[in-house]
């Protein structure tokens, strides 16, 4: 398995980060959802995942290459999805 890091070793995900929340809500419930944390260590870099919300999606570059596994979740009802953040270059 790739270490992605040795390739792009200052980009890191502004979720892990705490640059940017999730501001979503539940699609069922209205309930405001939270982020679960990353999935890479569980299901590795390559499963399937949903693109990230438009919303989110407008607040990164264009350059952005690489992605970090989140899982969001609604702590009412437990829906949850898996969304991939575009990482960035973090200062
Ligand atoms: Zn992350
Ligand atoms: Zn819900």
């Amino acid at each position: 398995m790739k270490d992605t890091k040795e390739y792009f070793p200052d980009l890191d995900c502004p979720l892990c980060n705490g640059l940017i929340r999730v501001e979503k809500r539940c699609p069922k419930c209205n309930q405001a959802l939270v982020d679960g944390g990353t999935l890479e260590s569980y299901f590795g870099p390559y499963s399937p995942y949903e693109e990230v919300d438009d919303e989110l999606q407008s607040f990164f570059p264009e350059y952005a290459n690489d992605r970090c596994l989140h899982l969001i979740y609604c702590p009412d009802c437990g829906w949850d999805k898996r969304i991939g953040i575009p990482k960035i270059v973090i200062e």
